[in-house]
């Protein structure tokens, strides 16, 4: 009569049909289980019964969750349908939590309702009116811009974000320098002739587009070139604190000294405590006096350095590319004394300024970012002043080449915005929902993955030949390591297997690319990069193989190992010796006894045999058994008569020549 009941915790169950307990305890009595809002236990027929019902309860929570939602997005009493709209003034910039406020929505919804329109914004985050007015839609409201309401200026301020790294995560960035002086001195010239000939990834021929900024390479280190020669653009950037350039190089016409414009541009420059060369250009010409150029800088209190001074000098023609590499040595020379200030932190969010910005026909707002500190990434969402502008739903580098992400230093040309920014706007990245959001991506493309996988798989070469691929997606510091890596591995001669590289990009590795790696079934190869500590763990929690390295000959000899392992081996022969067949001893299906005089060499038990008749080979088999004197054997030498067992055709005749060859299988290295 005490027959204890099997009880079951409530929790334990509500795990089961895959909700919460409070999910599970409202919905119940909507199926006829009244087991109570408190209950902790519920007793095992019950729960049994519950536990078949699981996918109905889940459906009808689901169906129930909509339901509210959708009564909630209706209008509120006074906004019915068919009654005027009222509207609502709101700010030109208003955040989240107040927007929800003002138009008195629970803020989840209005951040769902955000997402749904691609923002991704927190709480405290700010959005702009247009976006309002784009919510109040969905929601059935009118909203109109508050008259007088100024914009609070609260800038953000590019030092402070830097100001608040820890020394310990700065690691060093390339050198980003700007080029000014007085009108016609040369500045566009110089900035040409550098791009001519040491601009870096440019086909030859090939355009570069003008993005406002560009990277060169002298002696295996990047410099960060800003494209845009005048005073306007960095007395702009110079606006929000920021030092958008580590190191100034000062164009003074040699035939024509120091001008007005140079004089202010000394000012701009000591104003903003940038490191300065002076260039002085064009000395191809006659008329051209370096002497007089220096006494007019001393006279400005930059006492040239052979003169005793600190300030350097570098005699140039940006026409005839004279002396450019010399300044373009010094500046790296300035660049090194300057180093411990030339570092940014890659794995920040990403942070940096316009330097330029104009309005596509096909691609509509434009920007160029000098990526100043964290690693920028397709599909971040970007702020000025936590306002938000816009999705990088394309990145480009300065020809225009595609980029999975942009690097401390390097300039970015974003597509995706909804306005042209101003130049000197300091732009953010800010992805609050962004784990979360990228968790569901990569469960959609890894939905895809086995099709994806078959597809690569099955590549050809251009013959119509089946090519076995090695998938790698390559990750590296800085932009000429890559292009050399990626370089070198697509050169690696095989006609068997072929590296494809699935993907190369900048910067640390990060969960993105696991994901591509697993849709791609791609090795990920990190170049003097690390994986960031999600990427870690994936890469683990999902067998995604990262092998990392720092110097580019061991990268190619462990991919060359890897080729090696998938190459069918090499067979190849060797021929153990010859014997003349003197007697057919007998005949059957499928194999012969004969008799047979070594020639030349030795035959072994374990060779494969050719028949040959008048030099030509009839038919090829095998020994079964080797005797000599009616003694099994393994060998039998030169000389020496034999019985040889032969499975093969049995096609041997009197006097045919039997040769006897093994066929060693030779591993071939790549
Ligand atoms: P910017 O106004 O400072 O950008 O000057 P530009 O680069 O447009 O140059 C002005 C003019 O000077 C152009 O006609 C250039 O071709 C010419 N120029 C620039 N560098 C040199 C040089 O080293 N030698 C000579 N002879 N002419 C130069």
């Amino acid at each position: 009569l005490f027959t204890r009941l099997n009880l079951m915790n409530v929790t334990e169950l509500a795990r089961k049909i895959k909700l919460t307990t409070s999910e599970m305890l409202e919905i119940l009595p909507e199926f006829g289980f009244d087991i109570g809002r408190k209950a902790i236990k519920v007793d095992e027929k019950i729960a049994r019964k519950i536990l078949e019902m699981g996918d109905q309860i889940r459906l009808k929570l689901e169906l129930n969750k909509k339901a509210k939602y959708e009564e909630l997005k209706k209008p509120t009493v006074g906004l019915q349908p068919g009654a005027e709209v009222k509207e609502i003034q709101i700010p030109p910039v208003i955040s989240v939590r107040d927007f929800a406020q003002v138009i008195n929505r629970p803020v989840n919804l209005v951040i769902k309702e955000l997402m749904k329109n691609g923002v991704m914004a927190s709480l405290n985050q700010k959005i702009d009116f247009e976006t309002a007015a784009i919510l109040g839609d969905e929601f059935g409201l009118k909203l109109i811009l508050a008259a007088g309401q100024e914009e609070v200026e609260q800038k953000q301020n590019v030092k402070d974000i830097l100001g608040k790294e820890s020394k310990s995560d700065l690691e060093a960035r390339p050198p980003i320098i700007v080029v000014m002086g007085h009108v016609d001195h040369g500045k566009t010239r110089l900035l040409d002739t550098i791009r001519k000939t040491n601009v870096m990834g440019q086909e030859a021929g090939g355009i570069t587009q003008h993005i406002g900024a560009y990277q060169a390479k002298r002696k295996d280190r990047i410099l960060t070139f800003i494209d845009t020669p005048g005073h306007e653009a960095f007395t702009a950037m110079r606006s929000r604190g920021a030092k958008v350039a580590d190191v100034a190089i000062l164009v003074v016409a040699a035939n024509d000294s120091v001008k007005p414009q140079t004089i202010e541009a000394i000012k701009i420059i000591q104003q903003a405590e940038v490191p300065l060369i002076v260039a002085i250009n064009k000395i191809d010409l006659p008329d051209a006096d370096i002497e007089k150029v220096k006494k007019d800088l001393a006279s400005m209190n930059l006492i040239p350095e052979d003169w005793g001074g600190k300030t350097i000098t570098v005699p140039i023609s940006a026409k005839e590319n004279i002396g450019i590499e010399d300044l373009l040595d010094t500046v790296l020379l300035v660049a090194e004394m300057e180093k411990d200030k030339i570092m940014a932190n890659p794995n920040a969010t990403a942070m940096g300024t316009v330097i330029e910005s104009h309005i596509d026909k096909g691609e509509g707002p434009v920007a160029t970012v000098l990526i100043q500190n964290g690693t920028l990434a397709v599909g971040d969402n970007l702020c000025i002043d936590d306002v938000f502008f816009g999705k990088a739903r394309n990145l480009r580098d300065f020809n225009n080449a595609d980029l999975a992400q942009a690097v401390p230093s390097v300039p970015v040309k974003i597509i995706g915005l909804k306005y042209a920014p101003k130049v000197g706007d300091v732009v953010c990245v800010q992805n609050v929902i962004e784990r979360k959001n990228k968790k569901a991506k990569a469960f959609d493309i890894r939905k895809e993955e086995t099709h994806i996988n078959s597809k690569l798989f099955a590549a050809q070469d251009e013959d119509g030949q089946e090519v076995k691929k090695i998938n790698v997606i390559v990750k590296a510091d800085v932009l000429g390591s890559l292009e050399v890596i990626a370089e070198s591995l697509e050169k690696i001669e095989s006609q068997e297997v072929k590296v494809k590289i699935v993907s190369k990009g900048l910067g640390n590795i990060t969960d993105s690319d696991i994901n591509m790696a697993l849709t791609s079934n791609a090795l990920i190869i990190g170049f003097n990069v690390k994986a960031t500590p999600l990427a870690a763990d994936m890469a683990r929690e999902k067998n995604v193989e990262i092998k990392y390295f720092n110097v580019i000959y061991h990268l190619l000899d462990d991919i060359k190992a890897r080729m090696s392992l998938l190459l069918s081996p090499e067979v190849v022969r060797k021929d153990l010796g010859k014997a003349e067949v003197l007697a057919i001893f007998k005949t059957e299906a499928k194999n012969m006894v004969v008799g047979a005089k070594v020639r030349e060499g030795i035959i072994a038990a374990t060779s494969k045999i050719e028949v040959v008749r008048k030099g030509e080979v009839i038919t090829r088999g095998t020994i079964k058994e080797l005797q000599a004197g009616k003694q099994k054997v393994t060998e039998v030498a030169s000389g020496q008569e034999c019985g040889i067992n032969f499975i093969g055709k049995p096609e041997i005749k009197i006097n045919d020549i039997l040769v006897a060859y093994s066929e060693e299988e030779l591993k071939k290295i790549i």
